[in-house]
């Protein structure tokens, strides 16, 4: 069944378009109501890192829920969340982490910045009131989180109400940035670079905190950072006493073939924040990890952080989260996450390498983009007015596929992209499976706007 819109009291987001209605999810598979498949190649967004009707997450879910759903943390501490904190700050990179939970990607990043806020004021550093973050990055819809998002497109309508104290420096994004006869090192550093001038501009201690997607996600669709980028930036960082914060909301929890992307790039932030892959869509969670010697600060400061939502530390989001982790290390994922994202790669690379309208395949572990340009020699954008990557979408689904394109941005700088996510568990035939409709929906879209 489609839902058509005037016979829908949801607000979907669109509220102009039909959507069918999903039913049913198995594998790497969302069945609709007319039984047709679509082979989930994005986990939504980046959400379905184990694919759908996981039988150990069920059961872990099903359990807790018999025991008890729910008890506030103003009363009480559980041990499902005890236990999932333990987890991830023994995997996480660096040593002790305290670990803050909450309900989503925003709340996690919205939390990490009145975190780094009050550890600042801890330390007797109230001058500093602004937070540092990129262009063409995502953190959240909430005004917090999306003042801090360097997305053209996404804070249009809201920019008269977002955070005034907030500077946008450069991203890292080779494709477009480093030059032809730049190296990747001297690229990474002229990058940085961007953070240490608007730092210096600022002026002394009035930083609170710089934030950065350690691999872009929605906007720029899967752009890793050049080696030594982020060892640079977390240089900058200390030099000028702001806390580096990481959003893994999209590349964490194992998707881009480390548990932490981070890890790859060798640095230790002072937070990290996740969501998505935390849950796996099984349950809604995210989660700060902060440095345990700051965390310190506070309880040996003020003694309590003074911020707080209802569903902190749910105990059967953190059972869902926790039994999500028991399969990562049982069926040893995240090694084949960095297995499968090569074989991904190649499959894309095999297929789209000579493709006139493909600029860039890039990515890392199962978190890969492909951008799309109009003219490869000159890396030229379609234009927006194509509406290039809504086209792609229709037809993707009309062919099966759910992938995540999304437009350039709206400076027209760079093109429109598709972002795949598969889950940890997709096999060799799918990997064939997703190239080929992800193939057929670009090659459609492209015919109706090439002119
Ligand atoms: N940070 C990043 C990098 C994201 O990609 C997203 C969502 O796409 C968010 C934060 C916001 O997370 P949520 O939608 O769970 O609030």
């Amino acid at each position: 069944m489609t839902r058509q819109p005037n016979r829908t009291r949801m607000f979907h987001r669109d509220l102009r378009k039909s959507y069918p209605e999903a039913q049913e999810g198995q594998g790497a598979y969302i069945l609709d109501t007319t039984g047709k498949q679509y082979l989930d190649a994005s986990g939504g967004a980046a959400v379905s890192c184990l694919g759908h009707g996981h039988p150990k997450i069920l059961e872990a879910v099903k359990a807790q829920l018999d025991r008890m759903a729910f008890a506030h943390t103003a009363f009480f501490t559980n041990s499902p969340a005890e236990t999932l904190a333990e987890t991830l700050s023994r995997k996480a990179p660096g040593g002790d982490w305290r670990v803050y939970f909450l309900s989503g990607g925003s709340e996690a990043n919205e939390t990490a910045l009145k975190l780094a806020r009050q550890i600042q004021r801890e330390r007797g550093q109230d001058t500093r009131d602004h937070f540092l973050s990129r262009r063409f990055s995502y953190h959240g819809n909430t005004l917090g989180a999306l003042s801090v998002s360097g997305s053209v497109g996404r804070r249009a309508a809201f920019e008269p109400i977002l955070l005034p104290k907030v500077r946008h420096v450069e991203p890292c994004f080779a494709y477009r940035h480093q030059g032809e006869d730049e190296t990747a090192k001297a690229y990474g550093e002229r990058a940085a670079a961007s953070l240490q001038t608007e730092v210096g501009a600022l002026g002394d201690e009035r930083a609170i905190a710089f934030i950065a997607e350690t691999v872009v996600g929605a906007t720029l669709g899967a752009v890793p950072p050049v080696p030594g980028y982020f060892k640079e930036i977390r240089r900058i960082c200390d030099e000028h006493g702001m806390l580096m914060i990481l959003d893994e909301v999209m590349s964490g929890m194992g998707r881009t073939g480390t548990l932490f992307a981070c890890e790859q790039d060798g640095v230790v932030p002072d937070m990290i924040s996740l969501a998505k892959g935390l849950g796996a869509g099984y349950q809604p969670i995210g989660a700060v990890l902060v440095r345990e010697e700051l965390a310190d600060e506070i309880e040996h400061g003020s003694g309590s952080f003074l911020s707080g939502h209802t569903y902190i530390g749910h105990a059967t989001a953190c059972a869902g989260a926790l039994a999500v982790q028991q399969v990562f290390e049982e069926d040893g994922l995240v090694a084949r996450v960095a297995d499968m994202g090569e074989k991904l790669q190649q499959a894309l690379e095999a297929r789209f390498a000579d493709h006139p309208h493909i600029g860039d395949i890039r990515g890392r572990g199962l978190f890969r983009g492909v951008e799309l340009v109009a003219a490869r020699e000159h890396k030229t954008p379609f234009p927006a007015t194509a509406g290039l990557a809504g086209r792609i979408k229709t037809h993707a689904m009309e062919n099966g596929l759910i992938c995540y394109p999304s437009q350039g941005t709206a400076d027209g700088v760079n093109g429109d992209h598709v972002l795949i996510a598969p889950p940890f568990i997709i096999t060799d035939d799918q990997v064939g499976e997703l190239t080929d409709k992800l193939a057929r929906s670009v090659d459609a879209a492209i015919t109706e706007v090439e002119p």
